[in-house]
């Protein structure tokens, strides 16, 4: 006796479902198990001294490495952070 239809589609719907949170499981583990890029060689990367805040937070860092010398600010809280000049040395 063939399985009705309906049953079918339910059972194969379920699958599918299984797969993909099985999927998407595999994906997030990946994402934190995967380590970050290396960073270039330090022989390429320029010392500079800039300091940037946070328009959102008022959080302020320094730069003190970037591949070159005129490097796009950093984002913090969404947004790009605006460049200070330093307060001190
Ligand atoms: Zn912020």
């Amino acid at each position: 006796m063939l399985p009705e239809f309906s049953t079918v589609i339910w059972v194969g719907s379920g699958l599918l479902l299984g797969w993909l949170v099985w999927k998407t499981g595999i994906g997030m583990l990946r994402s934190f198990t995967q380590l970050p890029p290396d960073p270039p060689p330090s022989g390429e990367l320029r010392k500079v001294k800039r300091n940037f805040r946070c328009d959102v937070c008022g959080v302020e860092l320094r730069m003190t490495m970037a591949p070159d010398e005129d490097p796009p600010p950093p984002k913090h809280c969404l947004e790009e952070m605006t460049e200070v000049a330093p307060l001190y040395d």
